[in-house]
C-alpha cells in the first residue's frame, strides 16, 4: 500500500499503489488517481460513485455493440462451457476458428483467402511484418524488406508495430523505430494543406512524397506500405477523396504490398463494413481487431490474399514449418464472440446505423465550427473529430495541448467520455447509438465548449 497518497484504504489508493497504467503519465497518476469504471449498459458506463457517462469513444474505439450485449455474453458462456480453450498449432483446429475464418474471407472487401489469428492489433501488425520478411526471403528477394507507414499513423506498441506507428511518444526513449521502417506524410489536409492548394492537389503531393521516398530508398528494397483507411489515434485524419487512388497507383507501379490496418475502421465504423470499401482500397492484407469482438475478448485477425500467402506457404514447406504462432491465436472464446458480434452487426443493421446516425452526429457537431475555438469538425460514418484552436486564422494553439485536455475534462464532468489527442477531440461512440443519443452527445459537447471558451 502506498502510504503517501490521499486516498486512504480505497480502490483508488490500491490502484495508485500497484497498477501501472498504459498511456498514462505514471507520476501524475500517483497524484490524481484513477477513474474507476464499475459497469456498463448500452452506450453507457458507470463509475464507482454511480455516475453515468456516455462512452463517446466505445472504450478504445472498440465496443461496437455496447457494454452489455446479452447475445455476446451468451456466446461467451456457451463456448466456455463447451471448449474454453484450444489452439491451432500442428494442424489442430476448432469450430469457432474455422467458421470465423470462413466468414472473414467472405465479407472481405476484395478477394482474400486466408486468415491468421492473433490477440491484439499490435501483435497482428508485428506478425504481418514478420510475414513480409519471410515472404521476401521466400521470393528470393531478401533485399525487398523495408516498409513505409505514415506520420500520425497508429499501428500499436510492440516493437515492430510501434516502429510502424508514426507518433513521437511511441518512439521517444524506446529507441525506436527499427531500421528499415520509414514514414511518409499523413493526408491531413486541414493541418498540412498549403495556402491555395486544393484537396486534390494535396493528395497528389502526398503521393509524390511517397514516390520520392520509394525512389530514394530504391523500389527493389520496399516490400509494403501500411495505412489505416481513417487514422484514429493520430487525430481522426480523414483522407481526401482521391488520396488512396493516387497512393495505390504508386504502390502498383513499384510492386509494393498494401497492408490496410482496419483495427478501428473495420466492422462498420466508416459506415461500410470496412474502411477499405469506403476509400476503394484494394489491400493485400487486412489487420482486424477491436470491434471484431466488440473488445469483449482480446482478439485480432490478419486476412490476406493468395499473392501474400502462397510464397509464405511454400517457404514453410521447404523449412518444414511456419515458425510463428500464438498460444491464444484464434482462441475459441474470442472466435465465438466474434461470430456472434458479426451476427448482431448484420441482423441489427449496425453498419447502416453507423452511416445514418453518424451523419446526424457529424452534422450537429459541424454547427460548432462557429465557435472561436473550433478550427475544423471532420469525420466519416460514426467517427469524428473536432480540432480546437486559439487562433482560427493561423490554426495555432498557444497553450499547447491544453484546450483538448480542458475540453476532455469538461465533457467528462458533463457525463461524456471522450478522448483528446493534443487539441483534437475525438468521437467514436458505439455503433448502436440512436439519433437521440447523438443529440445528447452534441448537447454535452456544446455545453462543455461554452465552459472552455
Ligand atoms: N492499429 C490501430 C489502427 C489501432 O487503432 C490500434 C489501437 O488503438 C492498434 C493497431 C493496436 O491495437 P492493440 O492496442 O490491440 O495492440
Amino acid at each position: 500500500m502506498n502510504e503517501m497518497n490521499n486516498f486512504g484504504d480505497t480502490p483508488e489508493a490500491r490502484d495508485i499503489a500497484h497498477h501501472f497504467h498504459g498511456y498514462t503519465n505514471a507520476r501524475r497518476h500517483q497524484e490524481i488517481g484513477p477513474m474507476i469504471i464499475e459497469r456498463g449498459e448500452g452506450i453507457h458506463v458507470f463509475d464507482n460513485a454511480g455516475k453515468r457517462y456516455i462512452e463517446g469513444m466505445s472504450g478504445l474505439w472498440s465496443v461496437g455493440v455496447g457494454f452489455n450485449e446479452p447475445r455476446l455474453l451468451k456466446a461467451l458462456s456457451d463456448q466456455a462451457a463447451k471448449l474454453p480453450y484450444y489452439h491451432n498449432f500442428g494442424h489442430k483446429s476448432h469450430g469457432p476458428a474455422i467458421d470465423l475464418a470462413d466468414q472473414l474471407v467472405e465479407i472481405a472487401p476484395v478477394p482474400m483467402s486466408k486468415v491468421f489469428f492473433t490477440n491484439s492489433g499490435s501483435e497482428a501488425n508485428d506478425t504481418v511484418l514478420k510475414m513480409v520478411w519471410y515472404r521476401a526471403n521466400a521470393l528470393g528477394k531478401p533485399g525487398k524488406r523495408k516498409v513505409i507507414s505514415r506520420h500520425r499513423g497508429y499501428h500499436g506498441v510492440t516493437i515492430a508495430a510501434a516502429s510502424l506507428t508514426g507518433l513521437p511518444y511511441n518512439h521517444r526513449s524506446f529507441d525506436l523505430p527499427l531500421p528499415g521502417i520509414f514514414h511518409t506524410m499523413a493526408p491531413h489536409y486541414w493541418k498540412d494543406g498549403r495556402d491555395g492548394e486544393s484537396e486534390e492537389q494535396f493528395a497528389t503531393r502526398c503521393a509524390e512524397e511517397l514516390e520520392a521516398l520509394i525512389q530514394r530508398e530504391g523500389a527493389d528494397t520496399i516490400a509494403a506500405f501500411w495505412a489505416e483507411p481513417v487514422m484514429g489515434a493520430g487525430g481522426v485524419v480523414v483522407p481526401p477523396k482521391t488520396y488512396f487512388e493516387k497512393i495505390q497507383a504508386v504502390l502498383a507501379k513499384h510492386d509494393i504490398l498494401f497492408v490496410a490496418d482496419e483495427v478501428i475502421c473495420g466492422f462498420g465504423r466508416t459506415g461500410e463494413m470496412f474502411g477499405s470499401t469506403t476509400y476503394d482500397i484494394r489491400p493485400d492484407v487486412m489487420v482486424l481487431s477491436k470491434q471484431i469482438t466488440s473488445s469483449y475478448v482480446p482478439f485480432s485477425a490478419i486476412v490476406m490474399n493468395d499473392r501474400f500467402f502462397d510464397p509464405i506457404a511454400d517457404e514453410s514447406n521447404s523449412i518444414g514449418t511456419f515458425g510463428h504462432g500464438y498460444t491464444g491465436g484464434g482462441h475459441p472464446l474470442g472466435a465465438a464472440v466474434a461470430l456472434e458480434n458479426l451476427a448482431v452487426i448484420r441482423e441489427r443493421g449496425l453498419v447502416e446505423n453507423a452511416r445514418e446516425v453518424g451523419a446526424h452526429l457529424r452534422a450537429r457537431l459541424a454547427t460548432l465550427a462557429d465557435s472561436p475555438l473550433v478550427g475544423e469538425v471532420r469525420g466519416v460514418g460514426l467517427i469524428a473529430a473536432m480540432e480546437l484552436v486559439n487562433d482560427k486564422a493561423t490554426k495555432s494553439v498557444t497553450t499547447v495541448s491544453q484546450l483538448g485536455g480542458m475540453m476532455n475534462v469538461a465533457m467528462q464532468r458533463n457525463g461524456l467520455i471522450s478522448r483528446n489527442m493534443g487539441d483534437t477531440v475525438a468521437f467514436c461512440p458505439p455503433l448502436i447509438l440512436t439519433k437521440a443519443q447523438a443529440d445528447e452527445i452534441f448537447e454535452i459537447t456544446a455545453k462543455s465548449l461554452r465552459e472552455v471558451e
